[in-house]
């Protein structure tokens, strides 16, 4: 770009990612007609915002929003959410050397909350771990983080850390809405434990006469192999399941979700990803309990197709994918949905799961209007 001459013709695609130097007439025209498909779906997006979420066959779905900054919740809100499907708690974390404490988070949730007063705000307990330490930690290097200490695992070692965080949301119980979820739970027992500190620190609030909620929903994240083969154990001890297809689709692949290398081959249309979301789906149906989907997985067209064709009916995604979510939804029929998520239980190939979404998604939507994303690689 610094050596570009003054005048240069360029073609710059924010979607793509490119910089065409000095492009072909061809090749303008081209980016032409991209730019005019790329203005019609953003219009029909923009029509989306003010409709209900409900299939082209009048089938219900829910739509929340993912929060990772508070300046997102307003942007959720704003796009229609009903609610917060998953409110990530890190950020009380970053840059500072200090645990925030029982008042300040059990402030932040309701504030999060009035900003929906008839629906739920999910709260996520620490995720902390990975690769990711706040300051305030005296973690050792692992040689495999992600397989290390990270999440609930953190939590239930740090109890004075989780139990300020089960207050806050106790508290925050009493006023609004709020239920609270356990990330990367692969154990029966850490349920189980984080149940038995709930019922403690309630018996504390209770002492000291302060206010909170005893019928605080506890949910659990599904995003290990471990959780989705015993998940309809897991779903007797749960108040709802919420798939993290992020991490579900790293630990069943065996491929780390930001290794730029791996990227073509990391895909939740594998098939043995597929067959976890189906059992899934089906353990908590089972339960009567709500299954939803908050990892990135929902926002993308053919991801989203075949599982509202698996049956999953709540979503939780990114702010800005919110209204692109809910045009899809308004487009897709049940009945399609489910004819491909059928083949694609049976496909030997995360390609072969791709073709059979994107065949059927043709009958619905003209699909040059949207980034299907690449073919899984080999
Ligand atoms: C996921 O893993 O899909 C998820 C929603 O959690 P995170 O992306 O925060 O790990
Ligand atoms: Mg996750």
């Amino acid at each position: 770009i610094d050596h570009l001459r003054r005048g240069t013709n360029v073609i710059l695609d924010g979607t793509l990612g490119t910089i065409l130097i000095d492009p072909t007439e061809e090749e303008i025209a081209e980016a032409q007609i991209r730019d005019g498909k790329r203005l019609t779906l953003e219009s029909k997006l923009k029509d989306a915002v003010g409709q209900p979420s409900i299939t082209a066959d009048g089938v219900v779905v829910t739509l929340r929003g993912n929060v990772d900054l508070p300046e997102e919740i307003e942007v959720v809100a704003e796009n229609g959410a009903e609610g917060v499907g998953l409110l990530r708690t890190e950020f009380l974390l970053i840059g500072r050397n200090e645990m925030p404490g029982e008042n300040e988070q059990m402030e932040f949730f309701t504030r999060v909350a009035k900003w929906f007063p008839n629906s739920p705000v999910i709260i996520r307990s620490y995720d902390v771990g990975g690769d990711k330490f706040p300051a305030a930690f005296r973690a050792q290097r692992e040689a495999n983080p992600f397989l290390g200490w990270r999440a609930i695992r953190v939590c239930l070692d740090e109890p004075e850390m989780f139990r300020t965080q089960i207050r806050a949301v106790l508290r925050a119980r009493a006023l609004a809405d709020v239920r609270f979820m356990l990330p990367l739970v692969s154990q029966l027992e850490e349920i189980e434990r984080t149940r038995d500190l709930m019922t403690e620190e309630s018996e504390r609030l209770d002492r000291d006469g302060i206010e909170y909620g005893a019928d605080l929903p506890l949910g659990v994240m599904v995003e290990t192999p471990a959780a989705a083969m015993m998940v309809d154990q897991f779903a007797e001890k749960s108040a709802f399941i919420s798939v993290g297809t992020n991490d579900l689709t790293q630990y069943t692949l065996a491929i780390d979700r930001g290794n730029a290398r791996m990227a073509s081959k990391f895909t939740a249309l594998h098939p043995a990803v597929v067959r976890l979301l189906k059992r899934i789906v089906d353990a908590s149906n089972q339960e009567r309990l709500e299954v939803s989907v908050c990892g990135e997985m929902a926002s993308e067209p053919l991801p989203l197709l075949l599982l509202i064709g698996l049956g999953y009916r709540v979503f939780s995604t990114s702010p800005v994918t919110l209204p692109l979510v809910r045009w899809l939804v308004r487009q897709f029929d049940v009945p399609t949905a489910e004819s491909a998520a059928a083949v694609a239980l049976e496909a030997p190939t995360a390609r072969d799961v791709y073709e059979v979404l994107e065949w059927r998604l043709r009958d619905m939507i003209d699909p040059d209007l949207l980034d299907l994303g690449p073919l899984p690689g080999s």
